[in-house]
Formats: structure tokens, sequence, C-alpha cells
């Protein structure tokens, strides 16, 4: 009971209006006895002494009393003005801890409860921080598309990858119309049908500059009332990997078809007669020949790159001397090329120094590029391989005087089952490049191309020094 803070007001003043009420009792008590004792004059001095006490003794219990309220009040008020302190350092985050005032009473047990729920709250706050920062983090670290837009079309969030697959140069896109922001009308229309279906809804298209994105669209109801999420992949890569293993099954089959139809061709005219005309007959079996060697290296280029991507195929890594990889190479393409009406010539310097390679897999680099100019060059034209040292490594450069090929296909020639010109009757799975680019880099090498569309390509590779 006395740790209450009426108790605490009460107190002085009830023992104010006591001891002042005691003192005036005393002192009516002696006027009242000098009043039967004194004659009248002195009875009226006495009157007159009364009244100056009393106005002496109200003067002195008002000031006491003014000053008792003072000091009551600031004690009073002073946890109060602590505890309003510490609510607005709370209500601004700066969350420190209220210094809990010594007494118990009803201000001290605010105090107390105060700060219980300031460290509850200080927690949650710190909760929700982390989960906010994780939050943001995976939006801003996404490389999906987010858009969040609310129920007229406007857009609330928009994450960085979005801000990239759609070129977003509207500098502030919150409040914008979908529209204006992502420039493409079926994130629109996707999100149109979402809001009047209520169901999540896909589309595919494509942005910029050949950028293949699959957009969802889900409705945040009722979590955020009217809102929708919008998600963007970009499937660029997925598509190109498709149409190319599509290309790859018609190429494939195409390659199948025309040496399998000739033999089936050659054995039919053998059996309807040809075989009974021996030079005939060894013509179409010299034919039949060919084609076999046709089906035979495709399918070997088939199991190579499937060998070589899966990592299977060891490297047997040596010094060898340059030479000993091209002069093979040249002689194994030396017949191919005479026929079809090309010089064949090596330029070299004797001294080179040894690279580290595996012969075997280098020769074979320099075979499908020789037989890629071969293939690509015009009767009557040259085919020059060359070798010479830079820097750290040898340079081996195969070019010719041949078709040449267009800047815009010239990165792409070393993906798998790349070929410039599909329409053209040229054998081939589009795996050679890919082959040689893969044991090059798998010696440590590097391997490109420059082209001039009617005046030929040069193929140049790299193997470190032994
Ligand atoms: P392919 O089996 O079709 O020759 P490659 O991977 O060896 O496959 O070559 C891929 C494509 O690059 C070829 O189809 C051709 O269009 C182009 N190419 C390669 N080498 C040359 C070259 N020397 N001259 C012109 N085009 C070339």
């Amino acid at each position: 009971m006395f740790h209450s803070i009426r108790w605490r007001i009460a107190f002085p003043y009830v023992s104010l209006i006591l001891v002042t009420m005691l003192a005036l009792g005393l002192y009516i008590s002696s006027f009242v006895r000098q009043t039967y004792l004194n004659d009248l004059e002195s009875k009226l001095a006495n009157i007159a002494s009364i009244q100056r006490v009393m106005i002496a003794v109200t003067l002195f219990v008002t000031t006491i009393a003014v000053i008792l309220a003072v000091i009551i009040a600031g004690r009073i008020t002073r946890p109060v003005r602590s505890l309003t302190q510490s609510a607005w350092k709370l209500a601004s985050s700066d969350q420190a801890a209220l210094p809990i005032p010594p007494n118990r009473d009803e201000i001290g047990q605010l105090a107390q409860v105060f700060n219980i729920m300031s460290t509850h709250l200080s927690g949650q706050i710190e909760d929700l921080k982390t989960e906010h920062a994780t939050l943001d983090t995976v939006l801003q670290k996404m490389t999906d598309g987010v858009l969040i837009v609310d129920e007229l079309g406007r857009v609330q969030l928009v994450n960085p990858a979005a801000f990239k697959m759609f070129s977003i140069s509207v500098p502030n896109p919150i409040g914008k119309p979908l529209i204006e922001v992502v420039r493409h009308h079926q994130p629109e229309e996707m999100w149109q049908r979402c809001r009047t279906t209520g169901e999540a809804q896909m589309v595919d298209f494509e942005v910029g500059h050949r950028l293949s994105l699959e957009g969802i669209a889900t409705s945040l109801s009722p979590a955020i009332t009217g809102s929708t999420l919008l998600l963007f992949q970009d499937l660029t890569h997925q598509r190109q990997t498709e149409a190319m293993r599509r290309d790859f099954i018609s190429n494939v089959s195409h390659e199948l078809r025309t040496p399998l139809a000739a033999l089936k061709a050659l054995t039919e005219t053998l059996q309807s007669g040809a075989l009974e005309d021996p030079p005939a007959a060894h013509r179409f079996v010299e034919q039949m020949e060919t084609e076999v060697d046709s089906l035979s290296l495709m399918v070997n280029e088939l199991l190579e790159l499937s060998r070589i991507e899966s990592g299977r195929v060891p490297l047997n890594v040596e010094p060898t001397p340059p030479l000993n990889i091209v002069n093979p190479a040249v002689e194994r393409l030396q017949l191919q090329a005479e026929r079809a009406g090309l010089t064949l010539s090596i330029e070299c310097a004797d001294d080179l120094p040894l690279v580290r390679a595996d012969s075997t897999r280098v020769q074979q680099v320099v075979v499908n590029l020789l037989h890629n100019a071969v293939k690509f060059t015009p009767k009557g034209g040259r085919v020059t391989v060359s070798v010479t040292k830079q820097d750290r490594d040898i340079l081996f450069a195969i070019s010719d005087t041949g078709i040449g090929i267009a800047a815009e296909d010239l990165p792409r020639i070393f993906e798998r089952f790349y070929k410039v010109d599909r329409s053209r009757a040229t054998s081939g799975t589009g795996l050679g490049l890919a082959i040689a680019r893969h044991l090059v880099e798998a010696h440590g090498g590097k391997i490109w191309a420059e082209s001039k569309v009617g005046k030929g390509s040069t193929f140049y590779f790299t193997i470190p020094l032994a």
C-alpha cells in the first residue's frame, strides 16, 4: 500500500493538515485559557494576535504545501519522463532499454512491463529485419525476373533481373503501368488473363536480341489482395540447345540417309546384272566403299564427341616436335587435296621447340581443320599449314583460299552440330570443330578462326611448349 502513488501524494498533505490542526488546537486552547483570566483589553489584543497567527499559519502551510507539491510532482513525473524518452527511442528504433526506477509503484511496474515488451519487440523486429534482408538478397541475386503488379496493373516491385531482361529505362517504375515499364504486350495480356480467371497463366515470347523468355503469372490474393506475381525465366540457352538437337537429328538422319540410299542403289544395280560386268562391278564396289567410309567417319565422330565430352578420353601427353604432328596429318589429306585440285603445303621452321601434346589427338585436330579447308575450297585453291613459336606456345595455322565464313556465323562454328549453310550439299555433321575445340582446350590451348566470305579462312590453335 505504501508503494502506491495515491499514498505517496496523500501522506505529506494528511501529515501537514494533522500537524497544522494540532498546532492550532494547542494555540486556541492556550488562548481560551487566557481569555478567561484576562480583561477585555487584553482579550481584544489576543483576538488580533489570533488573527495574525492564523494568517501566518495559513501562509506558512500554503508555502509548505506548494513546495511539497512541487517536490512530489517532480518525483512522480521523473520516471514518467524517462519512460516517455524510452518510448520515443523505441518508436524511432533506437531500442534502448528503460532503466527501471528503483521504486515499486505503478510507474515502476509500468516501466518493468514496458521493458519486457520492448525486449520482445526488439527480438521480433530483429527477426523481421533478418527475414526482410534474406528475401531482399534472394530477389536481388535471382537470375529470374520478378515483378509484382497491383489490381490496377501498376508495378509494385521489380528486381534487377527483370530490369535487365526488359532493358527497363524508366528510372523509378514503382506505381507506373506495367505496359509502360516492360514495353511488351505479352506480360500485360498474361496479367489480364490471370486477373480475370484467378488462375496461373504462362506465356512464351522473345524480347530484345533473341532473348527467349517464359513468363508465369500467379495471383497473390488473399495474402496481398488484388496483386499478381509475374515471374520471367530466361530460356534462351535451353531453346538454343533444343534447336541444336533438332538440327542434329535432322542432320544425322540426312547424312545417314544419303550414303544408305547410295548403298541401296549400288547393291540393287549389282544384283540386277552389274555383277556380270566385272569393270562396272569393280567401280560400284569402290563407290560402296566410299559410302561406307563416310558412314563410319560420321559414327566415329559422334562416338568421339560423346567420349570427349564425358571426359572418357585420357590424354597421353609427352614432349613432341610440332612437325611430328603436322606431317602425318598433311600426308593423310594430300591425296584428297590433289583429287580436289588444291595445293596443300607446310610452312614451318626446322628448329621449333617441343610441345606438350598427345600427338595422335593434336593430329586429329589438324586433320579436322584440313578436312574442312579441302571441303570448302574450290578447285585451284591453296591450303597452307604454318607452324610458328609464339611466347610460351606453338601456334598452328591452317589457311585456305575457300568460300569463307560470314562474320555472324564465325562465333558459332565451334558449337556442336553447327553448320553454316544447311541447304548446301556438303557432307559432315557439324561436329568436327566441336571435337577440335575440346581437344585443344584439354591440352591447355586456344582455338579460333578468322575469315572473309569469298576470300578464305584461317583456323588458329595453340599448344603450350613442353
Ligand atoms: P562439318 O562436319 O559440317 O564440317 P565442322 O564442325 O567441322 O562440321 O564445321 C562446322 C561448319 O563450319 C561447317 O559446316 C562449315 O559451314 C563451317 N566451316 C568450317 N571450316 C570451314 C572452312 N575452312 N571454310 C568455310 N567454312 C568452314
